[in-house]
């Protein structure tokens, strides 16, 4: 991975993530980075490069910037007479390993640089991400639920996001806990399996989730992943149920779009812990099939020798 400098001012650091993550069509409440002659953008934001089929730095390049005296691109400084008024910014990125990865992210500013919001992405933020990838490695049939959520999710609509990847854990529940049932020692193995199969004909989801949660390896349940998935069902559900409802919702749009973000990172982290048993048991196998191979080589050439 090619690292972003660490020596970023916060400033840059947040419009960075901004950029990377933020819904479209909501405002940016953080500093927008800027000198006397206007924006002063950063050098790299961290992004997924679909042709190198990883996240990596990008750096503004392409017609945008131009290198300032200060190393950092910047924008043409405005003619003194004309105010900085509000206006729509295009701001390109370009990955620096293959230098063919490209963003272009649309940004429209207030006058005197107090306000911005994302009015657009190519790709759009909902495509092709490292999550998206892990996810159709696991769980294909779910593609289009999660590009769904994604969708909502990066356009502010926390609670349709919420429904989306409700329906999608109630769908996928069983072939997560079986992935993650497949990684386990066979003791626990065959524990599990009776309870599982009644469970799954019950449809009861929220106790899908509790064996999962419980099934989960003893280091990850110390921090803090303890009950955490039952509480994610919870939340998704109460949000959906409160939806309904117009007045007195507990929570803003935004909060929920952020709920929203919080319950597909723990799908991924659970994609993520499977992806890595799943690889860790290959490399075992693996090396016992390696080991073996010698072994049995040196056994043939002692006996024919
Ligand atoms: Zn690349």
């Amino acid at each position: 991975m090619t690292d972003i400098p660490s020596d970023i001012s916060d400033e840059h650091r947040e419009f960075s993530e901004f950029l990377r993550s933020h819904p479209l069509h909501t405002l940016f409440t953080g500093q927008i980075p800027s000198t006397k002659w206007g924006l002063y953008l950063p050098i790299y934001v961290h992004l997924f490069c679909s042709r190198c089929s990883r996240e990596t730095a990008f750096q503004t390049g392409g017609g945008l910037a131009r290198q300032s005296s200060g190393g950092g691109p910047a924008l043409e400084p405005p003619p003194a007479s004309v105010a900085f008024r509000e206006r729509t910014q295009q701001i390109e990125y370009e990955c620096v390993t293959c230098r063919g990865g490209k963003y272009v992210f649309y940004v429209h500013f207030t006058e005197g640089l107090k306000e911005c919001q994302k009015i657009g992405q190519s790709p759009p933020p909902w495509e092709d991400t490292r999550d998206e990838r892990l996810l159709v490695k696991f769980l294909p049939r779910q593609k289009d639920l999660w590009r769904r959520g994604r969708y909502c999710e990066m356009s502010g609509l926390g609670l349709a996001a919420n429904a989306y990847y409700r329906h999608l854990l109630e769908d996928s529940a069983l072939e997560i806990l079986e992935r993650l049932v497949s990684i386990m020692p066979d003791e626990d193995r065959a524990t599990l399996g009776p309870t599982v199969k009644s469970l799954v004909k019950q449809k009861k989801v929220s106790d899908l989730l509790k064996i999962v949660q419980d099934s989960l390896p003893l280091h990850l349940k110390k921090r803090g992943v303890e009950n955490a998935l039952v509480e994610m069902y919870e939340i998704m559900s109460s949000n959906i149920h409160a939806g309904i409802a117009t007045e007195n919702l507990p929570v803003t749009e935004m909060e929920r779009t952020e709920e929203a973000k919080a319950i597909r990172n723990m799908l991924v982290f659970l994609l993520t812990v499977i992806s890595t048993g799943q690889e860790e048991i290959e490399a075992f196998e693996d090396g016992v099939k390696r080991l073996r191979k010698i072994r049995e080589k040196h056994v043939a050439s002692r006996g024919s020798a």
